[in-house]
């Protein structure tokens, strides 16, 4: 990874490219909301200022601090992020593992780098950490984040070099969709980059909930069709739907679950008011409604999907355990 390799931003890579150069020491802080690429930026500053031959795109990438920071076994930089729990970073910790750190020097690289998620950082341990920022030695380097510049003591912000991540461009989100994103249809896409307020974060959640809103619609038109299929139509079409989404395997398995429940239901008490598929309620309802599907297939066909999952749990042959499945709800539900 180089500057180069992440998207827009050019005058905070100028301006990176610049301190590195320059050997600057200090404290520098990265603002801008959620999702806006704060950590990105600040891990490639990171590891330009602890490499040996850094250029005008950041951080060789070859030599052996760089390879120590892509291997992640750097004893330089320290990052201070976001506790398990959640809740603020303890003064405790910064007392610890921040304020004693920043007096040595570093063992391997050009420079001593801390990460510090201030975002996790109460007014206690902004505090604590003052007195480093104050005077840091002139091999270390303190690179802050914030998503919320409020919650920031003035102290703290006036020490920092503050470097504000800038709102993308469409193209620049959907580059970074392309890279994140991979199989996000086009129509999903511009809809992500058209509503996230030039956030790159908030577009790839978007993107991925289009995804699994996509693939739900999928396997219930799958389902919904299954009954009348032909074993060619299965066995090619269906099945190799199944494989194309072999990592959400799960997912379709419980998805096709909530379907024959929401049968049931419609089964059980036409017009069933609170069902999974909502979006489907008619061809779902038609389904349930025919003489061929009762309660018992539709029981048969959801002990076919259990046997199916507890298959995938013990590594059973995949495609064989999809087609299975599929000819099982087939065989119960056809005319
Ligand atoms: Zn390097």
């Amino acid at each position: 990874m180089a500057f180069s390799d992440l998207t827009g931003q050019k005058n905070i890579k100028m301006r990176l490219a610049a301190a590195v150069s320059e050997r600057q020491s200090g404290t520098f802080m990265f603002t801008g909301p959620l999702g806006s690429g704060r950590h990105s930026f600040a891990e490639e500053f990171a590891k330009a200022l602890m490499c040996e031959n850094p250029g005008q795109d950041g951080a060789c990438g070859k030599c052996p601090c760089c390879t120590y920071f892509d291997a992640g076994t750097t004893p330089d930089i320290v990052r201070v992020y976001q506790p398990s729990d959640s809740k603020n970073i303890k003064v405790s910790y910064i007392k610890e593992n921040v304020v004693p750190e920043a007096v040595l020097r570093p063992q391997f690289s050009k420079s001593k780098v801390f990460i510090i998620d201030c975002d996790y950082l109460g007014t206690e341990s902004q505090n604590a950490l003052l007195k480093s920022l104050e005077e840091p030695p002139a091999h270390v380097v303190f690179i802050l984040l914030s998503s919320n510049r409020d919650m920031v003591l003035d102290t703290v912000i006036s020490r920092a070099t503050e470097i504000k991540l800038e709102p993308y461009t469409r193209e620049e989100i959907l580059s970074i969709l392309k890279r994140n994103v991979p199989d996000c249809p086009e129509q999903t896409a511009q809809i992500a980059s058209a509503n996230c307020a030039g956030i790159p974060g908030k577009a790839i959640e978007i993107a991925k909930q289009g995804e699994d809103i996509d693939l739900k619609r999928m396997v219930a038109e799958m389902l919904i069709e299954l009954p009348d299929a032909t074993y060619t139509r299965i066995l090619y079409d269906h099945a190799e739907f199944m494989g194309e989404h072999k990592a959400d395997a799960v997912t379709v398995a419980s998805d096709i679950l909530l379907l024959i429940d929401d049968l049931m239901r419609l089964k059980g008490m036409p017009g069933y008011k609170k069902i999974n598929y909502e979006d489907f309620r008619t061809k779902l309802e038609k389904l349930a409604a025919s003489p061929r599907v009762d309660a018992v297939k539709l029981g048969h066909c959801a002990t076919a999907v259990k046997d199916y999952l507890r298959a995938l749990e013990v590594n059973s042959n995949f495609d064989a355990a999809s087609c299975a499945m599929l000819l099982k709800i087939h065989e119960e539900l056809k005319k």
